[in-house]
């Protein structure tokens, strides 16, 4: 009796899951690591359950993509831990219609949650190698609604500005004066600040004419944000 139930179980997750053996592990991401945790952004939540994170990560690592934690993704950089790609995310209030500039594209996969949820999602690295890795599989997942850039984010992508909202997923120790120009009037930025490896915390920006409001949010600790020399 017992192995009709497990049998019977198992293959209503198999059918339920169609191809995506992840697709259990995501939902159980989202509901205690997000939702639990009072994420209650509903595109985001959306977004969160429909990236297969597993796919951003290194072959060896999959196993390991939907755990509470971040993940080494190569040059000593890292995909951010879940709950923080969905908390900046939420913390901007993307709205469909929406042009959000990234700096610090990574694996990709905070460009690809983003694009789920506005219209045009621009992003910056600046390691040549993790550009041409996220970009093949940006492609390879056929988001056409993400344009991706090799260079110092510092500056950000001025010929595309005004951005609703800025995305920045490396710590910085100030708040480059290049993207809060890029910001629209009523825009928010979200940004770690702080000492590399040290002391940071998210900050919120919000622009207001020539002038911006800052909100601390959240200690975090995330890789440097670095210049071109
Ligand atoms: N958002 C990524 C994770 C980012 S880790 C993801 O979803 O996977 C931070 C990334 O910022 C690293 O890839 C690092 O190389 C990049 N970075 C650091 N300084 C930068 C700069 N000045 N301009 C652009 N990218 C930068």
């Amino acid at each position: 009796m017992l192995k009709i139930i497990f049998t019977t179980i198992t293959c209503l997750c198999i059918f339920f899951s169609g191809n995506d053996p992840y697709l259990l592990k995501r939902q159980g991401m989202v509901k205690t690591q997000i939702e639990n945790r009072g994420i209650d952004h509903e595109e985001t939540l959306k977004a969160m359950l429909k990236v297969e994170r597993h796919l951003f990560v290194p072959e060896k690592f999959k196993d390991d993509a939907y755990n509470d934690n971040p993940l080494p993704i190569g040059f000593g950089q890292t995909i951010s831990q879940p709950y923080i790609v969905a908390y900046m995310t939420a913390a901007i209030n993307p709205k469909t219609n929406h042009k959000v500039l990234e700096i610090g594209t990574g694996s990709g996969y905070q460009a690809a949650v983003l694009a789920e949820i506005v219209k045009e999602v621009y992003t910056i690295e600046i390691v040549e190698e993790l550009f041409s890795s996220a970009k093949k599989r940006i492609e390879s997942l056929r988001y056409k609604n993400i344009k991706l850039k090799y260079a110092d984010g510092y500056y950000g992508w001025k010929e595309s500005a005004p951005f609703d909202a800025i995305v920045v997923t490396a710590a910085a120790e100030h708040i480059p004066p290049p993207l809060l120009e890029q910001l629209k009037d009523g825009g928010k930025m979200i940004i770690p600040i702080g000492t590399p490896f040290l002391n940071q915390n998210l900050v919120l920006v919000e622009k207001s004419g020539k002038d911006f409001k800052t909100k601390s949010l959240l200690p975090v600790r995330f890789v440097p944000f670095t210049r071109k020399k």
